[in-house]
């Protein structure tokens, strides 16, 4: 068996059940980790064969023996760095796939603008304070995970109106980037070293995207204001032309990840990006693991069915990369 008896473990949330399907898919056994009544979807669709079950993921440091001894390779996302932290992450010693010294520097979002500075991206302005505003500013909240609560202003008097209701939370203010988000979703293997373009989403967020739907005149009688809390994710393809810049900056990425870390970044990755109407990139965010946009793509993307032969989402590719690894004796190179 290619899978040598390893088994792919992770929290079942985010995009645990491409995960498991994909680890499935490529002969390993699998273990989803599940907060009790929240374990249904990873029966249903029957991706586990074997469900262990947690008061909270918060938890999920007592059950590392278990998985120790189940001879299981941890697979982060989302949730699971959410939930395990970054702190707690450094110190496992089960089997992680990835790069855990790349972690803090997405965390820190000061040292990832560093990051993203040393791969010649363009990146929006940061205002060092409400006073500098001088264009459309949106207001992010440290930790707000998925956008909750995000505000825009376009002047001090605007935002100190708007902050009143978040008063004490960290914040960053950042020049309001005006054109098309798109999520670009990479992944980087060691063992080959090259960049796969994996697929597109773009995110489908409570309340702009359905500010469109209310006449203007509307949302100026109900004073309305706009919010980016995530409630989805939408498929994308992207105008063919732009493919050679979105490689060359997934390749910028890394080059320089390997600049603040020896061993770089390497796996699923994502840009989060907005382009201007004159096709300009501006970077706002990297996720240095696989992201949610890419559950449509379980049985594969436009793009991976022009690379591969069988149908191959972004979880079956993590898994790939270590049947791979396993198979030529590197298995060390992947894990982190
Ligand atoms: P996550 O960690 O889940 O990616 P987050 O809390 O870090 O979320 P961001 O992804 O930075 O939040 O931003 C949330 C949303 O706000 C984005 O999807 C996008 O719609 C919008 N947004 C963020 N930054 C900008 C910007 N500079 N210009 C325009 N829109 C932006």
């Amino acid at each position: 068996m290619g899978s040598r008896g390893f088994k792919i473990a992770t929290i079942g949330s985010h995009s645990a059940l491409q995960i498991l399907r994909g680890a499935k898919d490529e002969g390993f056994g699998t273990i989803a980790v599940c907060e009790k009544e929240r374990d249904e979807p990873y029966r249903h669709f029957g991706v586990a064969d074997r469900i262990i079950l947690l008061d909270s993921f918060k938890k999920f440091m007592e059950i590392e023996n278990d998985l120790i001894s189940e001879n299981s390779i941890v697979i982060p996302h989302g949730t699971f760095l959410d939930a395990v932290t970054t702190e707690k992450i450094e110190l496992l010693k089960v089997p992680y796939f990835g790069n855990k010294k790349i972690l803090k520097w997405e965390v820190d979002r000061a040292m990832q603008r560093e990051w993203l500075r040393k791969a010649g991206l363009t990146l929006p302005r940061i205002f060092r304070g409400p006073d500098d505003i001088d264009v459309p500013a949106i207001i992010k909240f440290y930790g707000a995970k998925g956008g909750k609560g995000f505000f825009l202003a376009k002047s001090r008097d605007e935002f100190d109106r708007k902050i009143e209701e978040h008063k004490g939370k960290a914040y960053i203010i950042q020049e309001y980037i005006v054109g098309a988000p798109i999520y670009i979703h990479y992944f980087y293997s060691p063992l080959s070293g090259e960049i796969e373009l994996m697929s597109f989403d773009k995110r489908y967020e409570s309340n702009v995207d359905s500010i469109g739907r209310i006449a203007a005149k509307d949302q100026l009688d109900m004073g309305l204001d706009t919010s980016y809390n995530i409630t989805g994710n939408v498929p994308l393809v992207v105008r063919e032309s732009l493919l050679p810049k979105i490689f060359e900056m997934g390749r910028a990425v890394i080059e320089a990840s390997k600049k603040i870390e020896k061993r770089g970044i390497f796996g699923p990755f994502s840009l989060e990006t907005v382009i201007t109407p004159d096709l300009k990139f501006y970077v706002f965010e990297i996720s240095a693991r696989i992201v949610a946009g890419t559950n449509h793509y379980i049985s594969g993307s436009p793009y991976t069915a022009l690379k591969y032969k069988e149908p191959m989402s972004t979880g079956r590719r993590i898994s790939r990369e270590i049947r791979n690894a396993i198979a030529s004796d590197q298995l060390c190179k992947v894990l982190g």
